[in-house]
This record gives structure tokens, C-alpha cells and sequence, in this order.
């Protein structure tokens, strides 16, 4: 899974999912995450389907992966599902094509 952003692996951090055919399309990192979001998205609790940084609907979502441990032949086994829920924050095309098409930039400019 690659990050849609950084184009490096994304890890288990956030899936990318387009809402209306419920293809994933990626990950994003967790650096990605905090660098283009902050806490914009700690703070998503839309019912809506709301851009999560304007107010248009939604096109992408970005749900969490959640670790769930089972127990499998006395053994612990962590498995990652995705979070699923009106919580999730999402992006509208706008923001999301944004993001896709930001160039890397240095972020440590000394004035
Ligand atoms: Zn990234
Ligand atoms: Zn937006």
C-alpha cells in the first residue's frame, strides 16, 4: 500500500477510499497525515460526508486501520481492519486532487 501523497509505503496508518464505488485507491501515511492535516481530522465527527477541510460533499474517504486481536489456537493474532463509521473523515475531489498534486516541499525555511 502506497501513500497517495508521498508515493512511500504507508503502512497501517489510513486507507484511501473513493465513496462511491468503494475502491481503495491507496494509503496515506502517518506523516502525510500530519503534515497536510494536522488535527483537521482528529476533529472529524461529520455525520455528513463532509469535506473535512471546506464544506462540499465528500469524495474520498480516509478510514483508519483499526488492529483487532484474535485468538486463534491459544495464539494472540492481530489482524487490521478498516474503521468504518460516519466519523470517518473524508475529502471532497477539490481538496483530494490537492493532495495528489502538491509538490514535496522543504518545511523547515529559514526566513
Ligand atoms: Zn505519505
Ligand atoms: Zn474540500
Amino acid at each position: 500500500m502506497r501513500c497517495v501523497n508521498c508515493r512511500k509505503n504507508a503502512g497501517y496508518n489510513r486507507a484511501v477510499i473513493e465513496l462511491f464505488s468503494g475502491v481503495e485507491i491507496g494509503g496515506l501515511c502517518m506523516n502525510c497525515e500530519r503534515d497536510e492535516f494536522g488535527r483537521h481530522f482528529d476533529s472529524s465527527t461529520d455525520a455528513d460526508r463532509c469535506c473535512s477541510l471546506c464544506n462540499r460533499d465528500g469524495q474520498v474517504q480516509f478510514p483508519r486501520y483499526v488492529p483487532e486481536t484474535h485468538v486463534r489456537d491459544g495464539d494472540l493474532v492481530v489482524e487490521s481492519s478498516i474503521e468504518t463509521g460516519d466519523a470517518v473523515p473524508c475529502l471532497c475531489d477539490e481538496h483530494f486532487h490537492e493532495l495528489l498534486e502538491e509538490p514535496s516541499r522543504p518545511r523547515s525555511v529559514t526566513l
